[in-house]
């Protein structure tokens, strides 16, 4: 088991749920802009949200998000200590840092003081696009080892200074490579392990990426928590991360959908329908199976284990709930009205 540690209130490994990060992509010092991307994140699901601090403007802006949001707010800063120093003083729950990069001992010793005295943990976060390079001339290229020791060798720094509360990626946009990094990683030490694949890309392929490297290491037990990278909006991030943890097994709350793959009987515009009907359940915590089918002739049957469901006809549909028919609806009601059965439940 990994140790754990607490990112504000959300506890970070040892056992505790798997949780789910993302990054703000507004301008950190456009306050009003970033809040309002936080709430529509946390509304989606989002746990811990990361801001990047590129600058004082940024640092700055720290506790006037913090106090206008609910969950953990972790500060991701490159190169510069002093902006690790002020985001600490306004009360960033965690900082994404690598010691090694910030300019000598000193430094490091000034950020591994105030996090500790302020319960901040630091998530070192290597990345195979800015590994070292005399990593990568010692192992030919980025490879798996070379990921595990430059982030080992951050680790040691901040362990010098009696720092002890870390979290660690090694994140890369090569899947196989990030598995066996994380894997090697997983191996070598019990700090807690933040998963991604960076760079995954657009959503379909995204999703892809990130559900094998993500989702295949969680299904190994290795990770504690994850951020799915997608060049996209933010909150389709939460989604996918909230698929991928059902999908590994690690989250049971939600709903379980299901719908008919259509064939020559249906008689109903289905797969728009399939698509609202889990956009407008993404939300929905009721640990339940909706089913959404192209015909009345086999939908209710074939989906019989379904608490509820919908059935396709020519220009209505048929509600059915554990493969009883309850009701005729048109079809331009269809969705609507499983959505009131579905709130019943
Ligand atoms: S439920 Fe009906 S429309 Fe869907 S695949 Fe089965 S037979 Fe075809």
């Amino acid at each position: 088991m990994t140790k754990k540690l607490m990112v504000g209130k959300v506890a970070v490994g040892g056992g505790a749920p798997v949780s789910i990060q993302s990054m703000c992509n507004t301008k950190t010092d456009d306050v009003a802009a970033t809040v309002a991307q936080i709430h529509a994140l946390e509304d989606a699901g989002c746990e811990i949200i990361r801001v990047a601090v590129p600058d004082e403007d940024a640092a700055k802006a720290v506790d006037k998000i913090k106090e206008q949001i609910a969950i953990p707010l972790i500060a991701d800063i490159h190169f510069n200590y002093k902006l690790a120093l002020m985001c600490a003083e306004r009360g960033i729950d965690a900082l994404r840092i690598n010691p090694g990069n910030i300019g000598g001992e000193e430094k490091v010793k000034a950020v591994a003081d105030i996090c500790r005295q302020k319960n901040i943990p630091i998530r070192i976060g290597v990345n195979g696009g800015s590994l070292e390079k005399e990593l990568r001339a010692k192992y030919g290229g980025v490879t798996a080892e070379a990921l595990v020791e430059s982030a080992m060798g951050h680790v040691r720094l901040l362990n010098r200074f009696d720092f002890d509360d870390i979290c660690i990626s090694v994140k890369c946009s090569d899947v196989p490579l990030t598995m066996r990094a994380y894997t090697l990683l997983s191996q070598q030490t019990d700090y807690p392990l933040h998963l991604g694949v960076t760079e995954a890309g657009t959503p379909s392929m995204g999703m892809v990426k990130s559900a094998m490297g993500i989702g295949g290491l969680l299904c190994m037990g290795i990770g504690d928590t994850i951020r799915v990278t997608l060049t996209a909006d933010p909150v389709e991030e939460i989604y996918a991360a909230k698929k991928i943890l059902r999908a590994a097994g690690l989250r049971k709350e939600g709903v379980n959908l299901i719908a008919c793959p259509t064939c020559g009987r249906t008689r109903i515009d289905l797969i728009p329908m399939a698509e609202e009907v889990e956009r407008r359940l993404m939300n929905c915590t009721k640990n339940i199976t909706v089913a959404v089918m192209g015909c009345a002739v086999n939908g209710p049957g074939e989906a019989a284990a379904a608490d509820v469901g919908i059935a396709g006809g020519k220009g209505e549909g048929l509600i059915f709930r554990k493969g009883e028919i309850l009701y005729k609806v048109p079809q331009e009601r269809l969705v609507d009205a499983l959505m009131e059965e579905i709130e019943k439940l």
